[in-house]
């Protein structure tokens, strides 16, 4: 037998299971060659795999165990500080207000721009680390503060060092197609994105995933469209930001290119849920969002009763500065009424639905990566009900502790 881990005498371990999350009283997981080999009851695991001839045993005494999260959309490469953008708005500028002042996404272009991949690839990893100590093993991570050839290649190649380096793996979205730069019209920048940037970024291979802002005044359908189609072309699989501050019939778009999700959708109308959940499109709800926007929340009733698998993410960026998915449960539980073990769920396999990974991370299944959070907490509906403050203690990736605050 090869070595493997075992985590034993979990108060609670949380498994998912198609349809619906599945919680196991004093249970343990074992790990071998970084997988699932065993997740269930102490009794049956440890006899299989016993703990004293483990490489590594760890003791979820009375605490809950639960797959790694899976934050299925960040913008987490970027330079730059925009925290007076946030005293700003508090003090009653609206987002579009700092936008036209040179604040917003071009500031944080202008500050890529000048920095070089050294510094993208330092600030992700701090990024990256906040985000592992709040329980996130995979990340899907955006370009799109770059806006050139150069520059977006650059963001991608700092995202693929800092996957290399760090324990997250990281799954990179290329989205030149994020805002449009200062001395272009849309139409040509939509041009230089698919005839300049995608061929750039397909050919060395370093994007699984093309994403656009669909919005009023930013990129319409049509526009979408294009960059979207292109990219598949290249064989990125789309994305889209989608019904944010109007619908514009972002969420039929991505129905209509069976995209992977569609995020945001805090305009998106019961038919669009409809067309979402019919296409297998994952709506990626993003309350930390709306929190930081003072905007209101998505409703997940709307998608989850329409039959779609939902998913939530931190949305992280410099105008919604939180790494902590435990932070976007606490928020899904508090501001979108969503119920803990939905939120969980969400968090997990819904995320891992987010980014084309239905059977991997996300789950304490046979096969599965080992990817686990033990949270100092007697089951998961305590992790939204202790908000503020992180119930996360260790992290393991791969069946190998990679944090422990013990
Ligand atoms: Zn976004």
């Amino acid at each position: 037998m090869t070595e493997y881990t075992v985590v034993h005498g979990a108060a609670q371990l949380v498994r998912n299971r198609d349809g619906g999350l599945d919680a196991v009283s004093d249970a343990a997981v074992a790990v071998e060659n970084g997988r699932v080999a065993a997740a269930g009851p102490t009794d049956d695991v440890v006899r299989a795999y016993p703990t004293e001839n483990a490489a590594a045993a760890v003791d979820a005494g009375g605490k809950t165990v639960l797959p790694g999260f899976v934050d299925p959309h960040t913008h987490a490469v970027f330079a730059g500080d925009r925290a007076d953008e946030f005293t700003a708005k508090l003090r009653g500028k609206t987002y579009q207000e700092i936008a036209a002042e040179g604040g917003g996404i071009l500031r944080t272009v202008r500050a890529v721009r000048e920095a070089s991949r050294e510094t993208l690839v330092r600030n992700l990893l701090s990024h990256l680390d906040e985000m592992l100590a709040h329980g996130t093993t995979t990340a899907e991570v955006k370009s799109g503060y770059g806006l050139s050839i150069d520059a977006e290649t650059k963001l991608l190649e700092a995202i693929r060092e800092a996957d290399q380096r760090h324990s997250i793996d990281l799954v990179p979205t290329f989205m030149g197609a994020h805002a449009v730069p200062e001395g272009w019209e849309t139409d040509d920048y939509v041009d230089h994105v698919i005839e300049a940037q995608l061929p750039a970024v397909a050919d060395r291979g370093l994007a699984e995933f093309c994403d656009v802002f669909c919005e009023a005044g930013i990129f319409s359908v049509d526009q979408s469209r294009r960059v979207l189609a292109a990219g598949r072309d290249h064989g990125l699989t789309p994305k889209i930001h989608a019904e944010e501050f109007e619908r514009i019939g972002g969420a039929e778009l991505a129905a209509e290119l069976g995209a992977a999700s569609a995020d945001h959708l805090l305009q998106a109308t019961p038919a669009d849920a409809q067309a979402l959940a019919g296409a297998d499109v994952v709506p990626v709800l993003l309350p930390g969002t709306a929190f930081a926007l003072d905007a209101d929340y998505a409703d997940p009733e709307q998608f989850a009763g329409a039959g779609a698998e939902v998913a939530i993410a931190t949305d992280f960026n410099p105008n919604c500065f939180s790494q902590s998915m435990e932070f976007a449960v606490d928020l899904a539980c508090h501001g979108m009424r969503m119920a803990p073990e939905s939120a969980v769920r969400a968090a997990t396999v819904g995320a891992a639905a987010a980014i084309d990974r239905p059977d991997g991370p996300g789950r304490l299944r046979e096969g599965a990566p080992g990817d686990l959070v033990i949270a100092d907490v007697p089951d998961y509906e305590h992790v939204p009900y202790n908000f503020g403050v992180s119930t996360v203690e260790t992290v393991l990736k791969a069946g190998e502790v990679v944090y422990d605050a013990r």
